[in-house]
């Protein structure tokens, strides 16, 4: 059994105006089946099709505001609903009151506590360990509870043996930034249809294996609704890939997120909207039953690894 956690930060189910919605706007048949065909805006319900499960997901978490990722992220990987035990959403940063929860009571520790093996795709540039460890930066709640567990992060080497993801999942962006910086920091860019592969083959090597993909907020704060439309695209031609290489009783992919961002490329904010959950596996069914908020995801995925 192994699972497989693609987390997509700051995508929504939006309206369907392929003039601010890139979901709408880009060429994504791959996501589309997903969804039983359906496009992935607030119009799409609940589906099941004969690969996946399509389920419109409550981020809102019963408390009013923009939900954050700080206490969305934390969320997802403790089961906690922070929010409501804080009383407001908090992001982009955990403050010290998100920490003390994300650190105490992880999925991911329960996971390491039951001789569980996580694995996180990502390869992080140098300057990413530089200032995490001078305390410059604090890191987010998915990296925190990844790093309390202990979870190695992975880096350039990794991703030049193959063993890692940039998380713009091609490396692109890091031949264009990161090794713009020092011409040493070059990374081989490979291709989506690559970059799938390598996630199905990481995912097997690990019981628990996640993504942290970051850019489709990023993208939702700074970006064009053309670099939405890019990106959207290339992760359609990854989840092909992966698609094509899984087995369905291998175990189970998810794909979440923790706030609508993305899909409403007219303002530079987070969204109250509805995400969308996808869930791929024979086992879908059995783990999404009565899956609607992001609280719902940790204790499932336990009880998974009990069966
Ligand atoms: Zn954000």
């Amino acid at each position: 059994m192994h699972i497989l956690f693609l987390f997509l930060d700051g995508i929504g189910l939006g309206p369907a105006d392929p003039t601010t919605n890139p979901f709408v706007a880009a060429s994504v048949p791959t996501l589309r089946s997903l969804a039983g065909g359906q496009a992935w805006t607030q119009h799409a319900v609940q589906t099941n099709t004969n690969r996946a499960l399509f389920i419109p997901t409550d981020a809102n978490l019963g408390v009013s505001g923009r939900p954050q990722s700080a206490t969305g992220q934390g969320t997802i990987l403790t089961g906690v609903n922070i929010p409501a035990e804080l009383g407001y959403h908090y992001g982009p940063r955990p403050n010290d009151a998100i920490v003390d929860i994300v650190q105490r009571d992880t999925l991911i520790k329960k996971l390491t506590a039951r001789n569980l093996e996580t694995t996180l795709l990502n390869a992080y540039p140098p300057p990413f360990f530089a200032a995490i460890e001078s305390g410059k930066r604090r890191p987010s709640s998915a990296q925190l509870a990844l790093l309390a567990a202990g979870v190695r992060f992975r880096g350039m080497d990794d991703l030049r043996e193959g063993k890692a993801l940039h998380v713009d999942f091609t490396g692109q962006l890091w031949h264009e930034h990161i090794r713009a910086e020092n011409p040493e920091w070059a990374v081989p860019v490979i291709s989506p249809q690559e970059a799938g592969q390598r996630i199905v083959s990481m995912a097997r090597e690990a019981d628990f294996t996640f993504f942290d993909n970051w850019l489709t907020d990023y993208i939702g704060h700074r970006g064009t609704l053309k670099d939405a439309i890019d990106q959207l695209q290339t992760l359609d031609a990854v989840l092909a890939a992966i698609l094509d290489a899984w087995a369905d009783d291998e175990g189970l992919i998810i794909l979440t997120s923790d706030h609508g961002n993305m899909e409403e490329m007219g303002h530079r904010k987070h969204t109250e909207n509805l995400v969308p959950t996808v869930v791929i596996g024979s086992q879908r069914d059995a783990f999404a039953d009565g899956l609607s908020d992001l609280s719902d995801f940790a204790p499932r995925i336990l009880e998974v690894f009990d069966d």
